[in-house]
């Protein structure tokens, strides 16, 4: 089968690129799992926070608020957003992070004593929270809605999903991409490597080099809310060091070590200590008790050396592009990073949403300073 654009992966990442370039060029999307979004993408905590991540991250979530808040007609039935704040929670030891912190977005924060701080989230110890930040700008994101939205879409405009395609071979013929997989062979002249924890791996098969990427696993479970708690209003509360955060989660409470555990693209499952380390910090920080653990997993949040996405051509491998290093922020900056992504393949400048928050292209190039191909 034959087309313009082949894109590898229908995580977030190749699902909203679809969406954003299928109305113009004839896309196949190939992907390995027998359904799309099965790692990452399906594995989050759902969380838009305008203050989470690096400049770059930041800018590319708030060009994505506007899509996230109204999608384009048909897009979805349900919003895609929905109030979530947040509470960047400091002990006595770590004012000086939580000053730093509040310093950087100082017009999105409201610092609390913390006493204020349990009058929002009575379960923080007295001891223990000293200070905290509260960010009131942020959302739940329905990734699900999301994720469908985007593949809907882009089917909607003539893109072809195909699933259950292990490949057996990439290669490079006469101006054409070729890839051979389980589920048939498939050419077109650009190749997108939207593969998530994947990414290096499969530029080594097309023959490109590999930009340095660094999956790291993040385990999280679900657990009762804490007795006598209605939690459904809660904010997300990160301790400000990320040694840890909790949100509610459809009634419950979704409590994460915020690991960053170094792995080998895979299935990620969540290592018991890591499950440990979260009851550990979440009673340590808080009056409540783990009772119970309802179910727990693990993700891959990938990340290139500078924690900043890598979007764009490859300088040296013909028909390359990169759509990769979106660390654990893939969801809030979907649309963004996928309407840059599609103004580079289709020859344009950068959308005005991201160039007027500052992006450029040399800010997520493959070859910028500190990342493998430099
Ligand atoms: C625990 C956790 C919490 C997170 N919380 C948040 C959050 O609150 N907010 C937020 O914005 N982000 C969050 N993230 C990050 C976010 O989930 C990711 O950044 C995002 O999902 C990455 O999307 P992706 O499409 O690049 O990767 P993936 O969803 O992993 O998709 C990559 C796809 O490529 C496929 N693939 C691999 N190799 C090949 C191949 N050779 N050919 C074809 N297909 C291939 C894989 O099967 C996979 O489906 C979190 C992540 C984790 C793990």
């Amino acid at each position: 089968m034959n087309a313009d654009i082949i894109i590898l992966g229908a995580g977030m990442a190749g699902a909203s690129l679809a969406a954003m370039v299928a109305d113009e060029r004839r896309v196949l999307i190939i992907e390995v799992e027998d359904q799309p979004g099965r790692h990452a993408t399906g594995r989050s905590a759902a969380m838009f926070a305008e203050t989470y991540g690096n400049a770059t991250i930041r800018a590319l979530t708030r060009a994505s608020r506007q899509f996230l808040l109204s999608p384009p007609p048909g897009f979805c039935e349900t919003p895609l957003l929905s109030p979530r704040s947040a509470l960047f929670v400091s002990d006595e030891g770590r004012l000086a992070l939580l000053d730093r912190e509040e310093a950087s977005a100082s017009n999105v924060y409201r610092r609390l004593s913390g006493a204020g701080a349990r009058s929002i989230v009575p379960i923080l110890k007295e001891g223990w929270c000293a200070a905290a930040l509260f960010d009131e700008s942020g959302y739940d994101i329905d990734v699900a809605a999301l994720l469908q939205g985007f593949l809907r879409a882009a089917k909607k405009q003539g893109a072809t999903l195909i699933l259950g395609a292990r490949e057996t071979d990439i290669h490079r013929l006469a101006g054409e991409w070729r890839v051979t997989t389980a589920a048939g062979a498939f050419s077109a002249p650009t190749l997108v490597n939207a593969a998530g924890a994947w990414g290096d791996l499969v530029a080594r098969s097309a023959g490109a080099a590999p930009v340095g990427l660094q999956p790291k696993r993040r385990s999280a479970f679900l657990t009762p809310a804490p007795d006598g708690e209605d939690v459904r209003r809660w904010p997300l509360v990160i301790d400000i060091g990320e040694e840890f955060y909790f949100k509610p989660d459809a009634g419950q409470l979704l409590i994460s070590p915020a690991n960053e555990d170094l792995e080998v693209p895979c299935d990620a499952a969540p290592d018991d200590l890591d499950i440990a380390i979260a009851v550990d910090r979440f009673e340590n920080a808080t009056s409540a008790r783990v009772k119970t653990i309802r179910h727990r997993w693990a993700g891959l949040r990938t990340f290139a050396a500078d924690r900043s996405p890598v979007i764009g051509f490859d300088p040296n491998t013909d028909g390359f592009f990169w759509l990769v290093g979106q660390g654990g922020y893939g969801i809030q900056t979907a649309p963004a990073a996928a309407m840059t992504a599609a103004a580079m393949i289709l020859g344009r400048p950068l959308p005005d949403e991201v160039a007027r928050e500052g992006v450029t292209g040399k800010d997520l190039a493959a070859d910028r300073a500190g990342l493998n191909l430099k």
